[in-house]
C-alpha cells in the first residue's frame, strides 16, 4: 500500500516518493512553505515537520535546532567552552587555553570533582 502525500493528500508512488520529516511527499510537493521553491533531501530545512528553503527557515526560533552531526558537534564544542569559562570564573583565562591544554585542564577538573564526591 502506498502512503499519502503530506502536502496534497494524494497517493505517493515509489518513483516520485520523498521520505522526509517522518512523512511522504511527491517530489513536486516537497517545496518551501513560503516561496514554493523545489527542495530535495540535501537542501531542505525542516521546521515543525514542514520543509523550508535556506532563506525562509524560521531562524527566530533558536530553541529548535536540527540534530545534524555538524550541529551536535558545534553544540558539544560550545558546551565545552562554557564549561572552561565557568570553571575559571573569568573569561580571560580561557583565551590562553589551546585545545590541547584545555583538554588536560578539563580532565584534571573531572578527576578533581571525582575525588570530591568520594
Ligand atoms: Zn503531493
Ligand atoms: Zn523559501
Amino acid at each position: 500500500m502506498n502512503p499519502q502525500c503530506a502536502r496534497c493528500g494524494k497517493v505517493v508512488y515509489p518513483t516520485e516518493k520523498v521520505n522526509c520529516l517522518d512523512k511522504y511527499w511527491h517530489k513536486g510537493c516537497f517545496h518551501c512553505e513560503v516561496c514554493k521553491m523545489a527542495l530535495n533531501m540535501n537542501n531542505y530545512k525542516g521546521y515543525e515537520k514542514k520543509p523550508y528553503c535556506n532563506a525562509h527557515y524560521p531562524k527566530q526560533s533558536f530553541t529548535t535546532v536540527a540534530d545534524t552531526p555538524e550541529n551536535l558537534r558545534l553544540k558539544q564544542q560550545s558546551e565545552l567552552q562554557s564549561q572552561v569559562t565557568f570553571a575559571c570564573g573569568a573569561n580571560t583565562l580561557s583565551v590562553y587555553l589551546t585545545p590541547a591544554t584545555s583538554f588536560v585542564f578539563i580532565l584534571s577538573l573531572y578527576s578533581y570533582f571525582f575525588h570530591m564526591s568520594h
